[in-house]
């Protein structure tokens, strides 16, 4: 008789936002193969205190400080941790995969603190690739831990790469669907407003990627995550412009061959693949019908009216703390546009002002990448606040 082997034990940071909210999905849909063992989020009491009763976690955490505490005056059953602090204590607990799902810098810590504790990790959160993706994936060798991408387009490429020698790669194609305003005039993006930039035509996403998404910013992110992720130089991640977001992204071989992943426009997809790896589940969370796709498209990019593509190709090239620095002036820029402080089309001018302010290092270790972090983010306020002043005088 075969036993049926343990269901997985996932902690999921981030748990109340998009990607955690679709992975809470996936293990309602195969309780059979995971469970809850921790959660954690920023200050979302309503809805951590919903996952709680649903998925009985044992511990969670919330960053702020007053949400943790009406949290446990809700829920005196459950260890609630609080702060940075709390963050890392989660995902250091024994899981067999962690989840990184928070949204933006904040993560790296916490990523960090899941490797050295030996947990196979899951990763959505790109931005810390961007800030110490070097310093991630050597941490992560050096302990033998699995680091499975979650972002469709690294999803898409880890699954051609299954089998593969990355020396036969010539190169990876990155779909981008161009986001919402892919096509249109400068002067139609000159008063874009953030319900407009949030509203994506193929994916549902948190407000920071969304907003990326328009800038195109966060294909520019992807590069340097992809660079890491396959240890690959920016040079040889190309972007290929594919509005209908079907094909997740592509391999090139140096023999020619090119091997691309497909499948619906839904987050749920690369979860599934990143938790239940190496296996596959039994069945899938939505079926690609290939028979109702009207046409596939693939196009060279005219990126002419998007600049953060090119920013974050330029610190990509450069290395070191460049894109540290860009990650940050770009989270500074993108917060300052969703309060309404700042125009669509200034927060390439911010992200590049700053890149001009801050001079990166060559080489780094974890304290000058916070340390860059730190002193784009003071950069990028002066920048903004300078910005304001204009526009009210
Ligand atoms: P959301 O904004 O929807 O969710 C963010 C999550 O992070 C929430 O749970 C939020 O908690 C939590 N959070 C925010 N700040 C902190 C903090 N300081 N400490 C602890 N938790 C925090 O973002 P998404 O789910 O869209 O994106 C998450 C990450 O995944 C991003 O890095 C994004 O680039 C990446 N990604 C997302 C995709 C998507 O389809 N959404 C696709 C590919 C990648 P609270 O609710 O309490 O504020
Ligand atoms: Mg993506």
């Amino acid at each position: 008789m075969t036993t049926r082997p343990e269901p997985r034990q996932i902690t999921i940071l981030g748990s109340t936002g998009s990607i955690g909210r679709s992975a809470l999905e996936v293990v309602r849909r195969y309780p059979d193969m995971f469970r809850i063992g921790a959660l954690a989020a920023h200050s979302n009491t309503e809805l951590l205190c919903a996952q709680i009763h649903e998925f009985r976690p044992a511990t969670v955490a919330l960053h702020d400080e007053a949400a943790a505490a009406r949290l446990r005056a809700m829920e005196p059953g459950c260890r609630v941790l609080s702060g940075p602090g709390g963050l890392e204590e989660v995902a250091a607990l024994p899981a067999d995969t962690v989840l990184c799902a928070v949204v933006g810098a904040v993560g790296l810590a916490p990523l960090l603190a899941a490797i050295d504790a030996g947990n196979r990790v899951a990763v959505a959160n790109k931005e810390p690739f961007v800030m110490a993706g070097r310093l991630v994936m050597e941490r992560a060798r050096a302990r033998g831990v699995e680091v499975l991408p979650v972002d469709s387009e690294h999803n898409a490429v880890f699954q051609c790469l299954q089998g593969h020698d990355i020396r036969d790669v010539r190169c990876i194609h990155l779909t981008a669907s161009g986001g919402p305003f892919y096509g249109m005039p400068r002067e139609a993006l000159q008063f874009i407003t953030p319900a407009q930039a949030t509203r994506h035509p193929t994916w549902r996403m948190g407000a920071k990627i969304s907003v990326d998404s328009a800038t195109l910013m966060n294909k520019g992110l992807e590069i340097v995550e992809a660079m890491w992720l396959f240890g690959l130089p920016q040079d040889r991640i190309e972007v290929v412009v594919h509005p209908q977001s079907t094909v997740h992204s592509l391999v090139e071989f140096n023999d020619g061959n090119i091997l691309a992943q497909l499948g619906v426009t839904d987050m749920k997809t690369p979860i599934l693949y990143a938790l239940a790896w190496p296996d596959r589940a039994p069945a899938p969370i939505a079926r690609l019908d290939l028979k109702a796709l009207s046409g596939l498209t693939f196009a060279e990019p005219c990126f002419d009216e998007f600049p953060c593509l090119a920013l974050a190709r330029r610190a990509a090239a450069e290395g070191g703390t460049a894109t540290a620095v860009l990650n940050a002036a770009n989270e500074e820029a993108v917060s300052a546009f969703c309060a309404e402080r700042l125009p669509f089309l200034d927060i390439a001018g911010v992200v590049a002002a700053v890149c001009g302010l801050c001079p990166a290092e060559s080489s780094y270790d974890l304290a000058s990448v916070l340390d860059a972090d730190r002193r784009a983010r003071a950069a990028a306020a002066a920048v903004i606040a300078e910005m304001e002043l204009r526009t009210t005088c």
